[in-house]
């Protein structure tokens, strides 16, 4: 797809910041704390085979060398189309899939250098909360056994016992306990989704995985769930990577905002710099869209052209670079990398905007 080439090129920051540390290191505060949460050059590469002997013919890079820091207590809001790559991520932190490369730390320890044991004790300190209540949850099970299952599985013997478990979850994210011997289909959207977050919270974890946790509920439920979660982080000490394909959902939780591309990461940045000043063209493309609450103020919108190019190819350069309207020649040709551009803002761009 040819480059659009631009007639008057926008002000931009200096692309070389003086004295800025590994181009793509982590992206993260840099505040001195011990993350809890590290992942260095991470990659997934799906084969696409073909033929009888399922030969491999290509690979969808759907995360490509991805390197970032969560901090303990903070909220990490990851955003970008569908596709983009950002559930991989997660899976990978997880490790519910494994990586095709890179690195992963939990509280200090190399999650992939893990014996088996070792890594099903983890497990217990991370946990997801999936998009769909619906779908997550097993319809023959009452939601006693949903939320009481991964006390069971992680060795929670005694009935009793965890009968009291769920009775106090359910209370946390406020269900009537008493509906404990119901079934999924009994409850609304938004209160499968409260099942779905009291079972994530059953064993303690430290690290919640919350995967469009909210996309698909109405808006005064998804407020409700916000406020839920809000709630929960402060009572329980607990650190969310909460994904999203809007902007305006991460805005009102995250700490710290990741926008990612392609597999890649273009742009890092705590919430309030991210919305006031956004690096990367592609950020201020999806921020343009997000509707201004105020009838006389109005974001100029940056309309994208063409689709998402596929995983499989990604363009050669800035992998943004056949849709974006500053592109210069460089960007066809050499890869950006994270920068810092301001304190705790990093962004993967040639020239970026001021
Ligand atoms: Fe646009 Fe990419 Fe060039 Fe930055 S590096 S101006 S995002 S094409």
């Amino acid at each position: 797809m040819a480059v659009q080439e631009p007639a008057a090129p926008p002000a931009r920051r200096g692309a070389a910041v003086p004295g800025a540390p590994a181009a793509d290191g982590p992206a993260r505060q840099g505040d001195g704390t011990t993350p809890l949460v590290r992942v260095e050059g991470l990659k997934k590469y799906f084969p696409i085979t073909r033929g009888l002997f399922a030969r491999t013919v290509a690979h969808v890079r759907a995360v490509d060398g991805v390197s970032l820091e969560i901090d303990p207590g903070e909220t990490f809001g990851l955003v970008g189309e569908s596709g983009c790559g950002k559930s991989t991520l997660a899976r990978l932190i997880l490790r519910l899939i494994p990586p095709t490369a890179g690195r992963i730390w939990f509280d200090g320890q190399d999650l992939l250098a893990l014996p088996p044991a070792a890594m099903r004790r983890m497990r217990r300190q991370m946990q997801i909360i999936f998009q769909d209540p619906f779908g997550s949850l097993n319809p023959r099970f009452t939601v006693a056994d949903i939320i009481g299952e991964p006390l069971r599985v992680h060795g929670m013997r005694r009935r009793e016992e965890r009968e009291r478990r769920v009775v106090e979850l359910m209370e946390l994210v406020g269900l009537n306990p008493a509906w404990r011997h119901r079934f999924p289909h009994q409850f609304s959207g938004g209160q499968r989704q409260r099942i779905g977050i009291a079972r994530a919270i059953a064993l303690n974890p430290r690290f919640v995985v919350a995967d469009e946790a909210v996309s698909s509920l109405d808006v005064s439920v998804q407020a409700q769930i916000l406020n839920l979660l809000a709630d929960l982080q402060e009572r329980l000490g607990l650190t969310y990577l909460f994904i999203a394909h809007g902007l305006n959902v991460v805005r009102h939780v995250s700490t710290r905002v990741g926008v990612m591309y392609l597999g890649q990461l273009v742009e890092v940045a705590p919430v309030d710099e991210l919305f006031g000043h956004p690096a990367h063209p592609y950020t201020a493309a999806l921020l343009s869209a997000v509707p201004v609450p105020h009838p006389r103020r109005r974001r100029e919108r940056i309309v994208l052209q063409g689709d998402v190019p596929s995983p499989a190819n990604p363009p050669a350069g800035c992998r943004f670079h056949p849709r974006c309207p500053f592109a210069q020649p460089r960007c066809r040709e050499e890869p950006p990398v994270l920068r810092p551009v301001a304190p705790g803002h990093a962004v993967a761009c040639h020239f970026p905007l001021e």
